[in-house]
C-alpha cells in the first residue's frame, strides 16, 4: 500500500503506519471523586512519559446511561467501589491495548468496545474503559508534541477554535443538594462577555453578590453550597431561584449581559406519569404533581418572563413527545438540551434528530464510555444544527480533560459548575489557560454559543 501522510491542525507530520507512541503499561487505581465516593484512575505509560486520567461520576444519572461498574462489597464504601473496574483495566485491556500507538484513538476505543461485547459497557464497566480512553487521548497529544485541545480538534476534523460559552451552576437542587429544590441546576450563562476571561469575572462576582442577596434573605446557613458548589437555600419554587439570580445579576452591575440556564433533570421528579415538583418535601404530593402539557405552560411562563438561553431536560428520558412539543413551541428562541434523554449516545441522538425532540445535545464522556463515540455524538448534534454544551458530572476530580475537550470539539459551550470548589475550577481555570494560549486565534462564543 502507497504510503499516506497527512498534515493536519496541529502541524503533526506522519507516516501512515509508523507507531507514534506505542503503549507501554498501563495502571489503575481507585481513588476518590470530589463527594468522596471511589472513582477509577489510569495512568498510561508511552516513551514520553505518563498520561493519567480520572473518571466523574452521576448522581442524577439517567437509565440509559453506559453502566458504571461498581463492586457492590457492602464492607467497602457502602458497595461504591471500584475494585472490579480497576481489576478489569490492569488485567483486561491492559494486555489489549499494550503496543497499540496512543494517537489511534479510533482503533484503541474500537478495541475495548469490542473486547466488553454489550451494549451499555456492562461487562468491563465505563468507568474502566473511559479511563484508558481519556489517558489514550492525553498519551497522544503528548506524542504529538501539541496541547490536547489541539489534539482532539484533529481527531474530530475540527479547524478553528472557539472559547466555549461557561454555564455556572449557582442554585442547586434535585438530587445535588438537601433542600426542597426540585430543580436540579440554576445557572448564569455571561453571553454579554467579551472574553472567557471575562466571563469568569463576571460569574465570580455575582456569585458572591449571590451570597449576599440569600445571606440576607434566608441568614447565613442557606449559604452553604450543594455538590456542584452553587448554593443550596432551602427554596421549593424555581420561580424563587430565577429571582435570587436576577436580585444578584442587577446588583451585580451585569443585568442584560448574563442569560440564565436552567437543568430541571426532571427523570428524578418523574413518578407515576407525572411531574411531582413537590417531590423532596411534600410525601404523597403526587395528586398535585403536573402532566407534561402543565410542565410545557410553566416552562412557557419562564421564558416570557426571564432570560431563559437553555432548558436541560426539561422532561423525563423517555417523554420524547413532551421534549418534542416544547422544541416546537420554543426552540427557535430558546435552547432544548437532552441529557438523560440521549445519554451522549449516538443510537439515542438520532432518534432525537428523527423526533426533532431537542436542539441541543449535553455531552458527557462517561455517560457514553469513551472518546471516539463522544466525538461522534458530537459530530451528529452539530450536523442536525443542534448546540453542543460539554458537561461536567455532579461527582468530579481535578482532571481538567472536558476543558480541552469543549475547545477541541468546538462544542459552543461547557457547564462545569460554580465559580468554586476546584473541581469545578479545574475546567475553568484550564479553559483561561487556553484562551491566553490561542490569543487572537479565537473568539468567545457568547451569545452564539448555539452555533459558535
Ligand atoms: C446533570 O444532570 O447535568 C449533571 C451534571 O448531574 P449528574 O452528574 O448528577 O448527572
Ligand atoms: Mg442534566
Amino acid at each position: 500500500m502507497m504510503p499516506l501522510w497527512y498534515n493536519n491542525l496541529s502541524g503533526d507530520k506522519r507516516y501512515d503506519g509508523d507507531i507514534l507512541a506505542e503503549i507501554l503499561k498501563i495502571r489503575a487505581r481507585e481513588v476518590l471523586d470530589s463527594r468522596g465516593n471511589p472513582t477509577v484512575e489510569a495512568d498510561l505509560f508511552t516513551r514520553y512519559g505518563i498520561a493519567r486520567a480520572m473518571v466523574p461520576s452521576g448522581a442524577s444519572t439517567g437509565i440509559h446511561e453506559a453502566l458504571e461498574l461498581r463492586d457492590g462489597d457492602e464492607s467497602r464504601y457502602a458497595g461504591k467501589g471500584v475494585l472490579n473496574a480497576v481489576k478489569n483495566v490492569n488485567d483486561v485491556i491492559s494486555k489489549a491495548v499494550i503496543g497499540m500507538d496512543c494517537i489511534d484513538q479510533k482503533a484503541i476505543d474500537g478495541v475495548m468496545i469490542r473486547l466488553d461485547g454489550t451494549d451499555n459497557k456492562g461487562r468491563l464497566g465505563a468507568n474502566a474503559i473511559l479511563a484508558v480512553s481519556m489517558a489514550a487521548c492525553k498519551a497522544g497529544a503528548t506524542s504529538k508534541g501539541v496541547p490536547l485541545y489541539k489534539h482532539i480538534a484533529d481527531l474530530a476534523g475540527v479547524r478553528e477554535f472557539v472559547m466555549p460559552t461557561p454555564s455556572f451552576n449557582v442554585i442547586n437542587g434535585g438530587r445535588h443538594a438537601g433542600n426542597n429544590l426540585a430543580m436540579q441546576e440554576l445557572m448564569i450563562v455571561p453571553t454579554g462577555a467579551e472574553t472567557f476571561r471575562d466571563a469568569m469575572r463576571v460569574a465570580s462576582e455575582v456569585y458572591h453578590r449571590l451570597k449576599e442577596v440569600i445571606g440576607s434573605k434566608y441568614g447565613k446557613d442557606a449559604t452553604n453550597v450543594g455538590d456542584e458548589g452553587g448554593f443550596a437555600p432551602n427554596i421549593r419554587e424555581s420561580e424563587e431561584g430565577l429571582a435570587l439570580l436576577e436580585d444578584a445579576i442587577r446588583g451585580a452591575g451585569y443585568q442584560g449581559e448574563i442569560k440564565i440556564g436552567i437543568d430541571s433533570a426532571a427523570s428524578e421528579f418523574f413518578i407515576g406519569g407525572r411531574y411531582d415538583l413537590g417531590f423532596k418535601y411534600k410525601k404523597g404530593s403526587r395528586g398535585k404533581a403536573k402532566t407534561g402539557r402543565e410542565m410545557i405552560a410553566l416552562y412557557k411562563r419562564f421564558a416570557e418572563k426571564h432570560d431563559i438561553a437553555f432548558l436541560e431536560d426539561p422532561f423525563a428520558q423517555d417523554d420524547w413527545a413532551d421534549f418534542s412539543r416544547l422544541t416546537a413551541e420554543i426552540g427557535k428562541r430558546i435552547e432544548v438540551i437532552g441529557d438523560d434523554l440521549l445519554v451522549t449516545n449516538p443510537e439515542r441522538i438520532k432518534v432525537g434528530i428523527e423526533k426533532k425532540a431537542v436542539n441541543g445535545l449535553l455531552l458527557k464522556v462517561n455517560q457514553i464510555g469513551t472518546v471516539t463515540e463522544s466525538i461522534k455524538a458530537c459530530k451528529l448534534a452539530q450536523k442536525s444544527g443542534w448546540g453542543v454544551c460539554v458537561s461536567h458530572r455532579s461527582g468530579e476530580t481535578e482532571d481538567p480533560f472536558i476543558a480541552d475537550l469543549a475547545v477541541g470539539l468546538k462544542a459552543g459551550h461547557i457547564k462545569a459548575g460554580a465559580p468554586c470548589r476546584s473541581e469545578r475550577l479545574a475546567k475553568y481555570n484550564q479553559l483561561i489557560r487556553i484562551e491566553e494560549e490561542l490569543g487572537g486565534d479565537c473568539e468567545y462564543a457568547g451569545a452564539n454559543f448555539r452555533e459558535p
